[in-house]
């Protein structure tokens, strides 16, 4: 029986989640192999971290063309591995550079390509939550290798060691695959908080903050949360647009959002109501994100978060 591939995004820096949530999925369908796709002598160290997940086995394929020719020579590797193990699926975590690898693996290899799925069943059906969250699509691979991208913390994962078994391959990247150099990498300035459509818990604010987003960052720290905010915020210019959550911002689909200072217009539901937990915070008893909080504070967000933060912090002492 063949395994279930998942695709260890290492450029991204976070093998933990990547690996442990696909991993988690992966489970489900059957043997977990992961393909780690390295620089020349990197492969075994990448390896050694992926052995805190279950999984049964790592391919490892190094070569110099994945940083000097990026995404199209990681893809034309991805294609081989496929056209030579036939695996059962390929699960990628879904970003942008996740899901160019899928369109690309999809077209090279002739098979079906499903992204951004919240679920997937053990018989391949991926769930997806589409046009702003008001439908749920249930679906699934007919042709070639069922490719799958799926959203960053859709599932819980508890990390469990394993001894899985080692297999180095080569593969020749095609020159097609090599149109494309790369000349230099600036990395992004990061913060000290967790990547927005990655985090666990994400806290957001909108209009509701007049601007003063340092509640709302400050509960965000005291949960190592990401920091959110609405189009209204972001319009503003009181929070920068890569934050903004909603249908012409990011996706996201934590365990827990906090929304404060938000009213839940449909545009912002649709970034973050597959989150599994929410909060929300409003003044206004009658704000539509209510209908959709698992629990509603009726509150002044500049009183209510310094209270659930102090509560917090004396709750981890
Ligand atoms: C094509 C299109 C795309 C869009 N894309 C997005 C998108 O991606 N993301 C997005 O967010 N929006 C988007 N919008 C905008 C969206 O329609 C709303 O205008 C926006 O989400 C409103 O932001 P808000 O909830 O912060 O502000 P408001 O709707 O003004 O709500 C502010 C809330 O804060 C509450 N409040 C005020 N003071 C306090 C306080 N001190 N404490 C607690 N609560 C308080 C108020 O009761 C109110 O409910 C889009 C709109 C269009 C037309």
């Amino acid at each position: 029986m063949s395994n279930v591939f998942i695709l260890v995004d290492h450029a991204s820096g976070k093998i933990a989640n990547t690996a442990g949530e696909l991993s988690a999925f992966g489970k489900r369908i059957g043997g977990v192999t992961a393909l780690v796709l390295a620089e020349p002598g990197t492969g075994a160290a990448i390896a050694e971290e992926l052995k805190a997940f279950e999984i049964e086995k790592i391919i490892i394929v190094e070569n110099v063309a994945f940083s000097q020719h990026g995404i199209p020579a990681i893809a034309d590797a991805v294609a081989s591995v496929l056209a030579s193990h036939s695996p059962k699926a390929l699960l990628i975590s879904t970003s942008a550079r996740g899901k160019e690898i899928a369109a690309r693996v999809a077209v090279q290899s002739n098979s079906g390509l499903i992204t951004d799925a919240i679920d997937i069943s053990e018989n391949l059906i991926a769930t997806q939550s589409i046009f702003g969250g008001s439908f749920t699509v249930h679906s699934h691979v007919k042709t070639g290798t069922p490719i799958i991208t799926i959203r960053p913390s859709a599932i819980d994962f508890t990390a469990t060691p394993s001894n899985p078994t080692i297999e180095n391959v080569t593969v020749e990247i095609s020159d097609i695959a090599k149109l494309v150099s790369i000349n230099n990498i600036q990395p992004a300035v990061k913060g000290g908080r967790p990547e927005l459509t990655e985090a666990k818990i994400v806290v957001s604010g909108g209009r509701g903050t007049n601007g003063d987003f340092s509640k709302v960052e400050s509960f965000a720290d005291s949960l190592g949360a990401a920091v959110g905010a609405s189009r209204a915020a972001t319009d503003a210019g009181w929070y920068p647009h890569t934050h903004q959550v909603g249908q012409t911002g990011k996706t996201v689909s934590p365990q827990l959002y906090v929304a404060c200072g938000i009213s839940g217009a449909i545009q912002h539901r649709a970034g973050m109501q597959t989150s599994k937990n929410i909060i929300a915070v409003n003044k206004d008893p009658e704000a539509p994100i209510f209908d959709l909080a698992d629990l509603g504070i009726v509150g002044d967000l500049f009183a209510v978060l310094p209270q659930a933060e102090a509560a917090i912090i004396a709750k981890k002492r």
